[in-house]
């Protein structure tokens, strides 16, 4: 049997400290945020701090959200293996693989060229094959593979894009910050029988959401 590394140790501890104790209890998004190495996401200089309870840059002014929050959002969705989600913001691609440990397909979209290149190395290099990325603007959704059973949008936005809601599908999930620039509420949305049901859970502080049902660039 092999020890386990310094980074599975505070991987497993980041869980134990940062999210047990904050009320994540869906035990698969437990056992994804267990798998994940998310160092390998972060600049080799910042693999330390990846596990520390704070988000951290991954340049181009973006950051990776803190653990907590990838793993709230995540829990959010309450997936069971066999949903497709949309994720806007791919960033480093972490919450991304997070997903797509417990679903059958990621979707994701970013605006910000470098940033996917980079997030598709590091797919590959994990063997993660159930992501599909593209470069867009992540607030018209991606129709072409409409309806999702859940999106997960990763940065904050004025309002709901409405491209958004009508593109999730019938008891899907829909989770978002949505506020000013510098604060919002996690709101869900849930489609149930024709009806769309807002609820908040916390506040969060997340960058912008830019385009064309966000902020203006
Ligand atoms: N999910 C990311 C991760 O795990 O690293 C965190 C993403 S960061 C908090 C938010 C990302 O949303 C940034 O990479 C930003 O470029 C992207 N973004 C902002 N507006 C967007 C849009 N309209 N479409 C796609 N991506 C967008």
């Amino acid at each position: 049997m092999t020890s386990p590394s310094p980074y599975d140790i505070k991987r497993e501890r980041m869980v134990e400290e940062q999210l047990l104790p904050r009320g994540i209890h869906h035990s698969a998004t437990l056992a994804a945020m267990r798998a994940v190495p998310r160092h390998l996401f972060v600049e080799d200089a910042m693999q330390m701090q990846a596990y520390g309870d704070y988000p951290l840059p991954i340049g181009a002014g973006q950051t990776i959200s803190q653990p907590y929050i990838v793993a709230l959002m995540t829990q959010v969705l309450q997936l069971t293996g066999a949903e497709r989600v949309l994720e806007i913001g791919t960033g480093s691609g972490y919450q991304a693989a997070v997903l797509s440990q417990i679903c059958e397909r990621v979707y994701t979209i970013e605006r910000i060229d470098s940033l996917l290149v980079r997030a598709r190395k590091t797919f590959d290099k994990l063997h993660y094959h159930n992501i599909v990325s593209r470069i867009d603007d992540g607030t018209e959704g991606w129709l072409a593979e409409a309806p999702f059973d859940g999106i997960l949008v990763t940065a904050g936005g004025p309002k709901v894009p409405e491209p958004l809601i009508d593109q999730l599908s019938e008891n899907g999930r829909l989770v978002i910050p949505v506020g000013d620039q510098f604060v919002q509420e996690l709101q869900v949305i849930e489609k149930n029988g024709g009806n769309v049901k807002h609820t908040t859970i916390e506040q969060v502080r997340f960058v912008n959401l830019i385009g064309a049902h966000g902020w203006r660039n």
